[in-house]
């Protein structure tokens, strides 16, 4: 493969022809960290597989602990795994089997880490020369390659004016789209990112997301990026992969991800749910978004959801309602369809109103619209529509 003409090479160029196909391939990754005393810990990552392809802002997300790190620093070549095999757009650089481990340096990756490890003592501009200066010999750039290179990446991150200033004299923002351009310099087929914008302040962290889009829409660039923060992975991925203790518990479109979890951690870690121990009472065949049933989740009238995997009659599972999924209306003389429940709270939140409702021996979350009131104390009739409802195992 030649090192300067390799399609890979072109698909981080901006303008150039869209490539198909898989850019990552993680095929089984194991890892375990042992402890100086020589016991082996549990799995960090346990038997993951993602196919990733090219163009994606594919994002690893789970709770501290789960093993994205591990994940991302495996794909990078910083982390040797125990087992299981990686590719990058198709050269295997990691097999177990084949005894293959690609050092770092030639898996042509950048990375942004949360402490984004900007040189205080150099200019902007060396800082994000950097990499082109740390090149082996055999493939060190020329000065003015080098100088050309760097003005076109912190161009894209917009800093131009600033390369000549001291790094320190950066806000935190601009330090981390130096820490982007560094990155990016020497146009790596694959961006890593590591939540690089959890040391951010809230307004900085989502003008930085926008950008960080805006970047990898210019560059082209291949996205795997870590976080902890639910709202940022669904606003920011095509896809994510949410991991839960090494593993891998459902790779989907954010939508899909929201609406459809694929089993209760899923859906519990992604945004406010409520959880409602149900029964499977019918079950109708349904098309592409999977069965309908109607299951008695002991609220006084049967509810419609539909679920991915088939169910059986009377198999006990778990209801999942988004707050924003359940009606809230004025109780009516003959209710049929809604349960009957009491207001335990009301609190109004400027562009909708939280409402704790209790109905029988279950308490619900329930986001409405502001311009739907109850008062506390007061009694309301609850809708559970088909949408808002989704069902999962037990
Ligand atoms: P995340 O990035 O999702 O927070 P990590 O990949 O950093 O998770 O960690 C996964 C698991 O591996 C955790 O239990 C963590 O304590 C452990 N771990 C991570 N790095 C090391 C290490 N260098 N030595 C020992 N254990 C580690
Ligand atoms: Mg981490």
């Amino acid at each position: 493969m030649s090192s300067t003409q390799s399609p890979v090479r072109s698909a981080s160029r901006a303008g150039d022809d869209e490539q198909r196909g898989t850019a990552i391939a993680v095929d089984h990754l194991v890892k375990t960290y042992t402890s100086d005393h020589g016991d082996a810990h549990p799995r960090a990552v346990d038997d993951v597989s993602l196919a990733i392809e090219y163009g994606e802002f594919f994002t690893l997300l789970g709770p501290s602990g789960c093993g994205k790190t591990t994940t991302l620093r495996s794909i990078a070549g910083l982390e040797k795994p125990d087992s299981g095999e990686i590719e990058l757009a198709g050269q295997v650089v990691y097999s177990s089997r084949s005894r293959i481990n690609l050092p770092s340096d030639r898996r042509r990756i950048g990375m942004v880490f949360q402490s984004y490890a900007i040189w205080p003592h150099m200019s902007v501009f060396e800082n994000a020369a950097f990499p082109l200066r740390v090149e082996p010999r055999g493939r060190r750039r020329s000065e003015r390659a080098i100088r050309e290179a760097v003005e076109e990446a912190l161009e894209v991150v917009e800093l131009t004016p600033f390369a000549l200033r001291g790094a320190t004299q950066l806000s935190g923002g601009q330090q981390q789209r130096l820490a982007l351009a560094r990155a990016m310099v020497a146009h790596p087929q694959v961006m890593l990112l590591d939540e690089p914008l959890s040391n951010l302040d809230a307004k900085l962290r989502d003008s930085m997301r926008v950008e960080l889009k805006r970047l990898q829409a210019r560059s082209g660039f291949t996205a795997v990026y870590v976080t902890h923060d639910q709202t940022e992975a669904l606003a920011m991925s095509t896809r994510i992969a949410v991991m839960n203790a090494g593993v891998i518990q459902q790779v989907d479109s954010p939508r899909a991800i929201y609406e459809h979890p694929a089993n209760a951690f899923v859906a519990g870690f992604i945004g406010r749910m409520n959880f409602l121990t149900a029964k499977v009472l019918a079950v109708s065949e349904n098309g592409e978004d999977g069965v309908e049933l109607t299951v008695d989740a002991g609220v006084g009238v049967p509810v419609r959801a539909r679920s991915a995997q088939r169910r059986s009659l009377d198999e006990e599972v778990t209801l999942c309602v988004r707050p924003e999924g359940i009606g809230l209306l004025p109780p009516r003389e003959s209710s049929t369809g809604h349960a009957r429940g009491t207001v335990l709270s009301v609190q109004f939140l400027g562009e909708s109103t939280e409402y704790i409702i209790r109905v029988r021996e279950t308490t619900l979350i329930i986001r409405a619209e502001a311009s739907v009131r109850f008062e506390r104390g007061g009694e309301v009739d609850v809708e559970f529509a088909l949408g808002g409802t989704w069902v999962v195992g037990r």
